[in-house]
């Protein structure tokens, strides 16, 4: 049985979302504050913990640092605010993905299966050599591209840009994460340069570059690859 611990102040959401899981076969334990939810996230060892960005004693951005400090359990956040730059923030922070509420319980159901896959799956090793996909191919040792049986000729941007995505399938990479893996720690707000290089991956792999099947954006987030 999947454990999840809900971290919410609002008691009618709280009631809501146990009573939904619960019928979904999830076992919920919830916390109110940041800091209940810290004490059960180490003592409960939850598979997954939905958390409320607004909390009454603590930032929820805090919470998932000190949850990061000490393991890898997936993160999914509630986030009320309109703003992306807070949405940002928790994913920088090691969040794995966010709804915004209001939501549904079906999109929040599909989210937190899917955050779960992902930490069941492991981490991608030096087996994981091909991942392929129905247009294209990508060898990770060897750095190579296919695609309708021909080489695909990646810079070395477009390559440490495509790598970081597909060695985290599904999962939403915000465009700061990216932009300090690729260009280093004074291109954090180049937004532009990101926007640039994706367009060229998408005409060198997309059957459809404006209407991308793998390389996706979220706007004003970041971007994921679906395989
Ligand atoms: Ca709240």
């Amino acid at each position: 049985m999947t454990r999840v611990l809900v971290v919410e102040d609002d008691p009618q959401l709280v009631r809501a979302l146990r009573i939904n899981l619960q019928a979904r076969k999830f076992e919920v334990e919830s916390a109110t504050d940041g800091g209940t939810a810290l004490r059960l996230a180490a003592t409960r060892t939850p598979d997954v913990i939905v958390l409320d960005l607004g909390l009454p004693d603590m930032d929820g951005i805090d919470v998932i640092k000190a949850v990061r400090q000490t393991g890898r359990v997936p993160i999914l956040v509630l986030s009320a605010r309109h703003t992306s730059e807070d949405k940002i923030r928790a994913l920088d922070a090691g969040a794995d993905d966010y709804v915004t509420k209001p939501f549904s319980v079906d999109e929040l159901l599909a989210r937190l299966r899917a955050a779960v896959r992902r930490s069941e799956s492991p981490e991608p090793s030096e087996e994981t050599v091909l991942v392929t996909t129905e247009d294209f191919t990508v060898d990770l040792v060897a750095k190579k591209v296919r695609r309708d049986g021909r080489d695909v000729r990646l810079t070395p941007t477009e390559w440490h840009l495509l790598e970081i995505l597909i060695t985290h399938p599904g999962r939403l990479i915000s465009q700061r994460q990216l932009l300090l893996e690729v260009w280093g720690p004074t291109y954090g707000d180049k937004a532009n340069y990101l926007r640039v290089y994706m367009a060229q991956l998408r005409r060198k792999l997309e059957a459809d570059p404006s209407h991308p099947r793998y390389l996706i954006t979220e706007p004003g987030m970041g971007y994921r690859f679906e395989g």
